[in-house]
């Protein structure tokens, strides 16, 4: 295969030394670095990846998720002002499997969050594009280890709200925060169980004004929609809590909660037992996903698969024998 390498690459050993020393302009290329799909910058990701991780994992991970419009920007905003008044240095990271950035998905809005943007402890990146989640999934749990690396103690993940991301980013986070609104009778309508269920702590988001008495009795309604749920393995008890970014309240009360929790889960082990947990199922996921792609990525095995599946519904051979005349015929090519 012909390697095709950009000139404005670094050496490997330049983005090490930037990304452990903190510089930006050096995270922003690694980044960079890991996003792409060229070969070769697979390969430099693979080195800078390894060499920088004896320096990641110092840090909180915090997913955040909601639907659309139920203020995540507005919150990661005020929130990561808060970290950074008190002293943090915060990264922001998100999973939109649905962005292209040249076109401009929601999460690469480059209005959101203006006025964080503008300090020296956040960091933000919008998300990585890619054709499949677990693609655009592994960059940003990469980029996340880079950032670390560079200094940033608290990550924030943030995903759109809409169908499986969420369990991407529960699956590299330490803490799960779902922000919700206060609905006109129906709050526990909109969002799936098994998300809620995921959940380390939900926000009744935007009570302020007129809303703050639904929000109250939004915030009880799931109070008690939650005794119902199966205990966690974490040992914690999921907090129901209600913030405004606008007034600024009850952000301080969420950093406290989480600051015990870390306190709870790194006493009883699960911090560190959930961490482990979720390198090993990133190491099956990626020999999953490489799999796929070796099976399916080549020409002809696409031309061979369309070939069986018109047998297949011109009954001309069983499903399960393609199935396996195609396995016989991909293990071939590796012997
Ligand atoms: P996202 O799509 O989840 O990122 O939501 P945004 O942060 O973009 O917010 C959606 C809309 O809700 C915007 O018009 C915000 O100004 C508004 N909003 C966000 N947070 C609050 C809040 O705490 N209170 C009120 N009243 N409005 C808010």
């Amino acid at each position: 295969m012909a390697i095709n390498k950009p000139k404005n690459r670094l050496s490997a050993q330049a983005y090490i030394d930037g990304v452990l020393s903190g510089n930006r302009v050096i995270l922003s290329r690694a980044i960079t670095i890991v996003e792409s799909n060229l070969e070769s910058d697979k390969a430099l990701a693979k080195t800078i990846i390894q060499a920088i991780l004896s320096a990641s994992g110092h840090s909180m991970r915090i997913g955040i998720t909601g639907v659309p419009g139920v203020g995540k920007s507005t919150f990661i905003e005020a929130f990561g002002k808060h970290l950074i008044t008190q002293g943090h240095k915060v990264a922001i990271l998100s999973i939109d499997p649905s962005s292209q950035r040249s076109k401009g998905s929601i999460l690469g809005d480059k209005t959101r969050m203006e006025a964080l943007s503008t300090l020296e402890s956040a960091y933000i990146r919008p998300s990585a594009s890619g054709d499949t989640l677990g693609g655009v999934a592994n960059k940003t749990a990469e980029s996340m280890l880079l950032c670390e690396a560079a200094g940033y103690d608290i990550i924030l993940i943030e995903t759109v709200g809409v169908g499986q991301s969420e369990t991407a980013v529960h699956g590299m986070t330490d803490f799960f925060l779902l922000l919700m609104l206060a609905g006109a009778g129906d709050e526990l309508q909109g969002i799936k169980r098994g998300i809620m269920e995921m959940a380390d702590m939900l926000v009744i988001n935007k009570a302020d004004g007129d809303n703050i008495k639904k929000s109250a009795l939004a915030c009880q309604q799931y109070k008690n929609a939650l005794h119902v749920f199966p205990e966690s393995d974490s040992g914690w008890t999921p907090v129901v809590t209600t913030a405004s970014s606008t007034t600024n309240t009850g952000i301080d009360a969420i950093w406290n909660a989480i600051t015990q929790y870390k306190q709870l889960t790194t006493n009883n082990g699960y911090f560190i037992e959930n961490r482990n947990q979720q390198q090993i199922r990133w190491m099956y996921n990626t020999i999953n996903n490489e799999l796929k792609q070796l099976f399916y990525g080549s020409k002809d095995m696409a031309e061979q698969l369309t070939e069986l599946e018109q047998k297949i519904t011109s009954s001309k051979i069983a499903p399960i024998k393609a199935a396996q005349d195609m396995i016989e015929a991909f293990k071939k090519r590796y012997e």
